[in-house]
Formats: C-alpha cells, structure tokens, sequence
C-alpha cells in the first residue's frame, strides 16, 4: 500500500492528510492560512505539511508524493498560481517548484473545483462512473469534469469553469463581470438576493430561504423554483455537451436538494436531448468536504506512479 499527502488550500484555511492508495485518511491536519502574501501562504501549506510528515514518521509510513487543490486560475502543468481572486499570492507564483524545494517530493498542483471533482469521481458519487460532472453550490459555483479517469482541464489547464455558463442573456453580474453566469443565478448571494425580495429583509442566509419554503412560504418556494430552473439550464448544456453518466452536485445549497429538483429535472427535458439525459444520474455528492483532500490525493498518487 502506498501513502501520498492530499491537501486543500483555501482562503481561510490549509487542511491537509495522509491518504491510502484506497482513498483511506489515515490522518488530518490544519492549519489557518496567513492569507498576506505568497511567503506566508507557503508557510501556512509548510505547516501542514510538517505536521503529516510526523505523523507519517509515528506510523512508521512513508509519504512519496503531494497533490495541493488551490483556487485558480492557476496552470497545472507549470505548477503556478497565475492569479487567485481568494489567496493574496504574487502573480504567477511558482507554488509548486517552491514546495518542490522545501520537501524535496514530487507536487502535483491542480484547481480546487477539478480536484474536489476529481475525488468524487474516485471514491465519491462518481465512482465507477466513465464521464462524471461534478458542481459545487456555494459562494461560488465551481465544478470539474472527469473523463476516463483524467481531469479535463482544457489546452491551458484554465477550462472547466462551469459556473460561467450563461444561463440569462440579461441576468446578473457575476464576480467577473460577466452577465448571466450560472454562478450569479444558483449561488448563495442570489438565493439571499431572491429571499430578500420575495420572502422578507430579515433574510440572511440560504438556509433561512430553505426552512420557509419548507415550512410552505409560496415566496421561498418561488426562490427554489428559480434556482431549479437556472440549474436546469446549466445542467442541460453540459449533458448536451459531454454526455456524462453521472452529475454529482455538492456544496450547502445543494442541501435544498427536495426543493430545486422538480424543476430542474423539468428544465433539463425542455434543454437536452432526452436520451442523453436519461443517461445523466444526477445525485449528491458523498465525499463532503472531504472531496478536495482525497481528489489531491489521488492526483499525488497518479504522479507518484
Ligand atoms: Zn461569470
């Protein structure tokens, strides 16, 4: 059996672990990230880092390899950070040639969407599957296609941004400025936008829009309609485009599962073919927030090979 370290780095915080060649945690570590710049960054992964490699050494395991889950954009196969909206790196910082450096391990460094994708699709909702398409609903809305066991990326490793789909000519705004992204129709801030508007301004969160519609509140439902149609259209592009077996969605909102399916399911048979969307398994993901560590995982174990 062999032993890889899969970490996943985010705004708030570096959580990292020992990962089996099963796709077992055998150990979790975490450190808050020093989000200042790119130096103290590397220090908050180092300490991570750092702390599994002891307690692979108590094991008596040896660790031959890291995979890292960062926010983009960034380019997998020079291992660089080109610039990331959520961690205060330098521009094009080389992370992977640093870390290189200072463990003297093979790195492997991809997107967090991809490789929360990625572990899905290994030991998660997509197990077995051949084409998995993955979202997660959050703040954002990310998302990573797994075709055959690879993660497709695009030329430059910068594809895959599904929650940039347009699903409104004349929708919202979203972070990057484009008009009618998906993300800005099925996000966290559009459901507190939409709760606001149709439920009352004492809304805060997606859960509160969640526990009205629950309870019968005809304007909460109206919220959950709306983000079932907007998931509907994405949906139904991408099962037009990649004929997946399976979509995995996870993330909070996707909590609200009971709610938004109905009209997703009727959105995605006026958008795709029926075959192809017959096709689709559309399910929840498994993994949680494990997803991210066990998809860079096994990203490490691949490399290692
Ligand atoms: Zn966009």
């Amino acid at each position: 059996m062999s032993y890889v370290l899969g970490i996943d780095l985010g705004g708030q915080s570096c959580k990292g672990a020992i990962v089996s060649d099963a796709g077992e945690i055998i150990a979790r570590r975490e450190h808050p990230t020093d989000n200042v710049n790119g130096e103290k960054i590397l220090q908050s992964i180092m300490k991570v880092i750092n702390d599994l490699a002891a307690d692979a050494k108590d094991k008596g395991i040896e660790v031959a390899a890291v995979g890292i889950g960062s926010p983009g954009p960034l380019d997998p196969h020079q291992g660089v950070i080109v610039a990331t909206p959520n961690l205060k790196f330098e521009r094009n910082y080389p992370l992977r040639e640093k870390l290189v450096g200072l463990t003297g391990l093979s790195v492997v460094l991809e997107n967090d969407a991809n490789v929360a994708a990625y572990g899905e699709a290994w030991i998660g909702g997509g197990r077995g599957k051949k084409v998995v398409v993955a979202l997660t609903l959050g703040t954002g809305i990310g998302g990573g296609v797994i075709i055959g066991d690879k993660i497709f990326n695009g030329a430059y490793g910068l594809g895959a941004e599904l929650g940039h789909i347009m699903v409104e000519p004349d929708g919202r705004a979203c972070n990057a400025g484009h008009q009618g992204c998906f993300e800005a129709h099925a996000n966290a801030k559009a459901i507190i936008d939409w709760g606001q508007e149709l439920v009352g301004p004492e809304i805060e969160n997606p859960k509160q829009v969640q526990e009205r519609a629950e309870a019968g509140h005809a304007g909460a439902i109206l919220v959950w309609n709306r983000v079932g149609i907007y998931l509907g259209r994405a949906l139904g592009a991408l099962i037009d485009i990649f004929n997946p077996d399976v979509i995995v969605i996870s993330g909070k909102i996707a909590k609200a599962w009971k709610l938004f399916e109905p009209k997703m399911m009727e959105e995605i048979a006026l958008r795709a073919f029926s075959d192809l969307a017959a096709q689709a398994e559309i399910r929840p993901a498994v993994l949680g927030e494990d997803a991210g560590i066990i998809g860079a995982a096994r990203l490490a174990l691949n490399a290692q090979l």
